[in-house]
């Protein structure tokens, strides 16, 4: 036996690409992924760890809506950078920084060919019982593309060229259900399902 399977999840996350591939990745389990309402604060995001990160904001906004709630950290982790921009992801060139300029940075420091990951924490939070959050994780393993290619998908996508026959394409490059199917928030999210209907 499952969970109760819920048929809205609340997103703690004002990034738009992330709010569009959630309800693609829920919308085949009857969920439907509600954004987060104007005015609910989400805790900065200071931690280490992208756990660290997304079980908060899981958290914080379960209990402002009183709805489960569901939030991502995610981020590129380059091996010839020991593993950065991490949880710096977004802020990679700069509290302010554009995609674009963190793109640029990362091709600027990882070499072509050099190996990247990445990876989403996804916490799951139901309202008012602290300490009851769920988290999964997905990975997706690639390397740095020669080039930027493609304007699909949003952030790193571009340089990031997936592991396996898809050839030579970009994340950017791919259609929503090629990169839904071996996303690192795909596979969080077949994590997430899999626990709340083991069965189906
Ligand atoms: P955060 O989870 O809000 O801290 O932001 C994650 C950052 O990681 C994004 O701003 C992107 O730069 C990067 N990122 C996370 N997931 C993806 C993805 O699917 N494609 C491209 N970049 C991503």
């Amino acid at each position: 036996m499952g969970q109760a399977i819920p048929g809205t999840l609340l997103l703690a996350s004002r990034n738009p690409h992330k709010l569009r591939e959630f309800s693609r990745l829920l919308a085949p389990a009857g969920i439907e992924v509600i954004p987060l309402p104007d005015g609910i604060e989400l805790p900065p995001e200071i931690g280490d760890t992208f756990e660290a990160n997304a079980r908060p904001k899981a958290r914080a906004a379960a209990d402002a809506t009183g709805m489960v709630a569901i939030a991502d950290d995610s981020g590129i982790e380059a091996e010839a950078l020991d593993g950065r921009p991490g949880v710096r992801s977004a802020r990679y060139a700069g509290l302010d920084a554009t995609d674009q300029e963190n793109l640029e940075k990362l091709r600027a420091e990882a070499p072509a060919g050099s190996r990247l990951r990445y990876v989403c924490e996804l916490a799951y939070a139901p309202p008012g019982a602290p300490g009851a959050e769920r988290m999964f994780r997905g990975c997706c393993h690639g390397r740095m593309a020669p080039a930027p290619r493609g304007s699909r998908g949003f952030g790193y996508d571009p340089v990031f060229m997936p592991d396996g026959d898809w050839g030579g394409r970009t994340m950017a490059q791919l259609d929503d259900a090629e990169k839904d199917g071996i996303s690192h928030r795909g596979r969080a999210v077949a994590e997430l399902l899999a626990w709340l209907a083991p069965d189906g």
